[in-house]
């Protein structure tokens, strides 16, 4: 630029090249020398980036974002890496988790003796008497072959009541000193909705307990989070998530203490990622008389949708279905709410602004929250609703299509087909290439996000990718082949589609300028990977809003 063109004639003339309105605005940072995929039409692939107080000032080529630099700036060299826009996990639960994280034992592990020596440890540095609480407990995932019985719980931890979570959330396994403190015992009725279980042959208590009979526990546990818990849970998870490249992540069942949490997590610098924060339907009153609705907060903390549930689990084989499980003529899975329930509080929620996502898996379920989506825009039309559909796991022709009209969005599970391989044959391989169809939903151009659902489901990106791309499980074997998507589809859902489902799209989910400089810095390109490697791609560094949020 010696030849006397001013800075704005030169960067005019670049054809793929923008400038963020803010033209007098200098760079803090300049990222070189990456491959880096963004995911806008315009400007497919860019060298470099600069960033200015969290956004992307400029995106294209070396020479010409460099040329932007003041001397002194920070300069970082990517070596060619791949740098894709940072993930957004579009459904999972990492306030919660984070919290249980932060208490409980932590049972993905991979037999009953090591689950009894986590749980053996803990309790050696409690108090006697005290609950031992654990979570993500898999009954697939273990060598033994077999559940835990109660018994193997009695014997590593007799003297402290225990209560343990299945990863999918629906069921709970306790000892006999937790059984007692929760006021179950061989005589105690199922309760409407839920089931104690007992040993077919001795009629003694399993220790497993189901759905609605969980009560008991919630009960019996004193759950003594302070606020500064709430605070430590999201910082916890804030750094597991952006370990592998998340930088936006939706409560899919929040509450006002998540949102609390987030805020205060925000405010003590702690939170790494952005939080779209569900609200349950239990708050919506109080919600709506204070004036809040989705959209409200900012860029890191924003109320959500409201949530509802229509039906069951997908992990735990709950999920409503017009054909019955495989192998279990009677069992078509089970209805949450009813449809009127749905209605009542959707059209609250409706009328005052709100997004609404409902928890629907089954065909059936699916049916039900369509059906009533589409009565509320019937009564009541309003510009662009973006009605979620949480899981959307089963669908078929004449789902997709109304669907596509009402411009829903379908928040399928992301890393199930590759991590729950053992718990596909429940709905046999027919089934399943109706199930996780992102191919479906891509083909009638319907915009299906990523999403982990954590716990229940794994978040890793790389995982979802694999996943998506390949639809086989860690044994190899194959599951609905005919949705299997491209690895650019897999990303372009991952992020772009993630920040649709938010109403951010014009804020995030591509490297553009004037973007949230969120973003993900790879070991290996993905695109040129072998997809049945995606999963063991490293995450090297992660960056939110200018900050690197983890480097490996
Ligand atoms: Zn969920």
């Amino acid at each position: 630029m010696n030849d006397g063109t001013t800075r704005r004639e030169f960067l005019g003339s670049l054809a793929a090249f923008t400038l963020f309105p803010l033209e007098q605005e200098k760079p803090e940072l300049i990222l070189h020398n990456g491959h880096i995929v963004t995911m806008s039409a315009a400007n497919p692939v860019a060298e470099a980036v600069a960033i200015s107080r969290g956004r992307f000032l400029a995106v294209g080529k070396n020479t010409e974002v460099i040329n932007l630099a003041a001397p002194g700036i920070r300069k970082i060299d990517l070596g060619g890496k791949t740098v894709l826009p940072g993930f957004i996990d579009a459904h999972s639960h990492p306030a919660q988790a984070g919290l249980s994280h932060l208490r409980m034992v932590d049972c993905d592990l991979r037999s009953i003796s090591a689950i009894q020596a986590a749980l053996r440890e803990r309790a050696a540095k409690m108090p006697a008497g005290e609950w031992v609480l654990g979570f993500k407990y898999d009954d697939t995932k273990t060598e033994d072959g077999r559940p835990l019985s109660i018994a193997d719980l009695d014997a590593a931890v007799p003297d402290h009541p225990v209560h343990i979570e299945h990863r999918g959330g629906h069921t709970v396994y306790a000892n006999s000193l937790g059984l007692r403190k929760a006021g179950i015992d061989e005589k105690t009725p199922d309760p409407p909705g839920g089931k104690i279980e007992h040993d077919p042959t001795t009629g003694k208590l399993s220790g497993r307990v189901a759905e609605s009979a969980q009560d008991f526990f919630d009960k019996a546990i004193p759950h003594s989070f302070t606020r500064d818990d709430h605070r430590e849970g999201v910082k916890l998870i804030s750094k597991m998530l952006a370990k592998t490249g998340i930088t936006s992540a939706t409560e899919a069942q929040g509450n006002p203490t998540d949102l609390r949490a987030y805020q205060d997590a925000r405010d003590s610098g702690d939170l790494l990622y952005r939080a779209y924060c569900f609200i349950n339907y239990r708050f919506i009153d109080a919600m709506i008389e204070a004036g809040v609705r989705t959209g409200f907060g900012d860029e890191w903390v924003r109320v959500g949708a409201m949530k509802l549930v229509c039906d069951g689990s997908i992990s735990e084989r709950t999920a409503r279905l017009s054909v019955p499980y495989e192998g279990r003529p009677n069992d078509f899975g089970i209805l949450v709410m009813t449809e009127e329930e749905l209605y009542t509080y959707g059209r609250k929620a409706h009328l005052a602004g709100w997004q609404i996502g409902t928890h629907a898996n089954g065909d059936v379920g699916i049916d039900t929250t369509l059906r009533v989506y589409e009565r509320l825009q019937r009564e009541d039309p309003r510009h662009d609703p973006r009605f979620r559909l949480e899981h959307c796991t089963l669908i078929n022709d004449d789902l997709i299509a109304r669907i596509k009209a009402l411009g829903a969005i379908p928040t399928p599970f992301s890393t199930y087909v590759y991590y729950h391989g053992e718990k596909m044959r429940y709905y046999g391989a027919e089934r399943l290439n109706h199930m996780f169809a992102l191919r479906s939903f891509l083909d009638a151009g319907i915009r299906a996000t990523q999403a982990s659902d954590y716990p229940p489901g794994e978040f890793i990106p790389m995982m979802a990718l694999q996943s998506e791309v390949t639809r086989t499980d860690t044994k190899g074997n194959v599951w609905g082949p005919h949705q299997k998507i491209t690895v650019e589809e897999a990303i372009r859902v991952g992020t772009i589609n993630g920040a649709y489902a938010s109403y951010e799209e014009n804020l995030k989910g591509s490297i553009e300028t004037g973007k949230l400089a969120d973003l993900v810095v790879l070991g290996r390109d993905p695109l040129k990977e072998n997809p049945s490697t995606l999963v063991t791609i490293p995450v090297e560094r992660t960056m939110a809003g200018g900050r690197w949020t983890f480097e490996s």
